[in-house]
């Protein structure tokens, strides 16, 4: 079958793809880690600094320069076994995989092969399924340390590939930056959910790294990278199919829709009569699709071989102890503990969660608001104006703490709800504190009846009918001169305080 063909064979529809084959997925994640300095030499890590300048001997694979491996980076890389639930191993080996690239200036990668660091977990995660959530494990082969590689730029194509560029640059500052990756086992029977079942894993890997504090793990700016590999087998099939391994996914959203995408790809190829090749693809973030890559090299190519150069890894069973005994609570046990003291049903801690505002809330709470208050104001009104201005919420310059100054200041009658949104706009737009807020605007709720007096009785003259009503007893009525108050004083009436009030007038006239 000749690959024109394949690539020619369009999409089948999710559905009628999920009819014909069983999904299998596998996932590698690459964590580059927030160590000071590089995996070999003392290099800086800092991200954006001017090209080549965070570089020296020995990530420049100079002649006669020697690697030393990075403790911080071993201890990260155990750590996050540890919070995987692999083994550790007690001795093992770096090892040169050897290819060239341009970006790679020592011709070969140290990295771990047949000695990895850790293997045999699993990690956990839930998703939406047709019977409410369920849990998922996944498995994990491995966790191994290497070195990450320099940046090529292409310069002067439309692309920014290789193809059509004029020139191309390369910067060296990435190369040498440690860099773990976990690979998982092949992941079966997750059926329509297996791409939500990858982007949740990847979700949950990051938070994991986060709560580690090993890494910013940003995928935008490349400090986690995913590579998403999928293969259909026909339904009932006893053997996997061909996989592909997809490159560049450079965002959870990415990651469900390029699974989705290699779905509905590959069961067009296998329906109509064609082969899957093994390859790396290419995620095209703007127009949706995969494209082809290489053609898959075996391990075999890369010669791999152990790196003579470092001595092998032996972490003693002590140490190992020691930082699994100094994990932080990681973030399954985290949200099961907040959902059971916040009271939340298993959908809204989902919302909680997918909004990104878990930690917000916690933090708010820490801060001083009750729990309900502060998801109300986080899922709410921040919530919006996150989506309006295109950020995740925790991009919003509002902090915890003022948040929970905003509930406060509402607890305690100073301003109301539709006040409080005030605040918040005012502390979003750089006004200051809430409290500055509420001193600049002249925020502040109105109880005091005599105040209040004129706007209740110009209502109630205004609308004589409704007026009659609550005279005759239908007190619900009352809704409605409540508003027209609240409009006349431009929300900072104290509503409840208003309500009583007409009530009062109108029970004694
Ligand atoms: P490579 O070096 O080729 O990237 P790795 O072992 O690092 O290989 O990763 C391969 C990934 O693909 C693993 O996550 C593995 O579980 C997964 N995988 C292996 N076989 C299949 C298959 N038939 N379908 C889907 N995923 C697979
Ligand atoms: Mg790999
Ligand atoms: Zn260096």
């Amino acid at each position: 079958m000749s690959s024109v063909l394949t690539e020619t064979a369009g999409v089948l529809p999710y559905d009628q793809a999920l009819e014909a084959f069983e999904p299998v997925i596998g996932l590698e994640v690459h964590v580059e880690l927030g160590t000071n300095s590089k995996m070999f030499c003392g290099c800086p890590t800092m991200f954006g600094a001017p090209p080549n300048t965070q570089v020296c001997p020995t990530c420049l694979g100079l002649p006669g320069s020697l690697p030393v491996a990075n403790q911080a980076a071993i201890e990260a890389t155990i750590r996050i076994g540890l919070a995987l639930n692999c083994e550790i191993a007690s001795w093992c080996r770096f090892a040169r995989k050897n290819y060239f690239y341009p970006d790679m200036p020592k011709n070969y990668q140290i990295s771990q092969y047949d000695e990895p660091l850790c293997t045999e977990g699993w990690l956990d995660v839930d998703v939406d399924g047709p019977d409410g959530m369920q849990t998922v494990r996944i498995g994990i082969e491995r966790v191994h340390l290497e070195e990450d590689t320099g940046k090529t730029l292409h310069v002067g194509g439309a692309t920014g590939r290789i193809h059509g560029a004029d020139y191309s640059l390369v910067d060296y500052n990435r190369a040498g930056i440690p860099l773990v990756e976990i690979v998982t086992k092949p992941v079966t029977g997750t059926d329509r959910l297996a791409p939500e079942v990858a982007k949740a894993y990847v979700t949950e890997l990051r938070e994991l790294c986060r709560a580690l504090g090993v890494s910013d793990v940003r995928m935008e700016q490349g400090s986690l990278r995913c590579d998403a590999n999928l293969s259909l087998a026909p339904r009932g099939a006893t053997e996997w199919g061909t996989r592909t391994e997809t490159k560049n996914v450079n965002s959870l959203r990415s990651v469900e829709r390029a699974v989705r995408y290699e779905i509905e790809r590959q069961a067009a190829v296998l329906s109509g009569g064609g082969r899957v090749i093994q390859e790396t693809r290419h995620w095209h973030e703007d127009t949706g699709v995969t494209t082809a890559g290489r053609s898959k090299e075996e391990a075999q190519d890369y010669r791999y071989f152990p790196d003579p150069d470092l001595v092998p890894l032996a972490p003693a069973a002590d140490w190992v102890e020691a930082l699994r005994a100094s994990l932080p609570e990681l973030p399954t046990a985290q949200r099961k503990r907040l959902q059971a003291a916040w009271g939340l049903t298993n959908l809204d801690m989902d919302a909680l969660v997918n909004a990104g505002g878990l930690g917000l809330v916690a933090a708010t709470v820490a801060a001083g608001a009750p729990a309900s208050e502060a998801r109300k104001w986080w899922l709410g009104e921040l919530a919006r104006r996150a989506n309006e201005d295109g950020v995740e919420l925790a991009g919003l310059p509002i902090t915890p703490k003022q948040v929970a100054r905003v509930v406060v200041l509402v607890e305690a009658g100073t301003v109301n709800d539709k006040l409080a949104r005030s605040v918040i706009e005012g502390v979003l737009a750089g006004e200051g504190s809430p409290d500055e807020v509420v001193a600049a605007r002249g925020l502040v709720v109105v109880s005091d009846d005599a105040a209040l007096g004129a706007a209740i009785d110009e209502a109630i003259a205004a609308n004589p009918e409704i007026a009659d009503k609550i005279r005759a007893g239908k007190v619900a009525a009352a809704g409605a001169l409540v508003g027209a108050v609240m409009k006349a004083t431009r929300g900072q009436a104290d509503a409840a305080r208003v309500r009583e009030l007409i009530l009062e007038r109108l029970a004694g006239s």
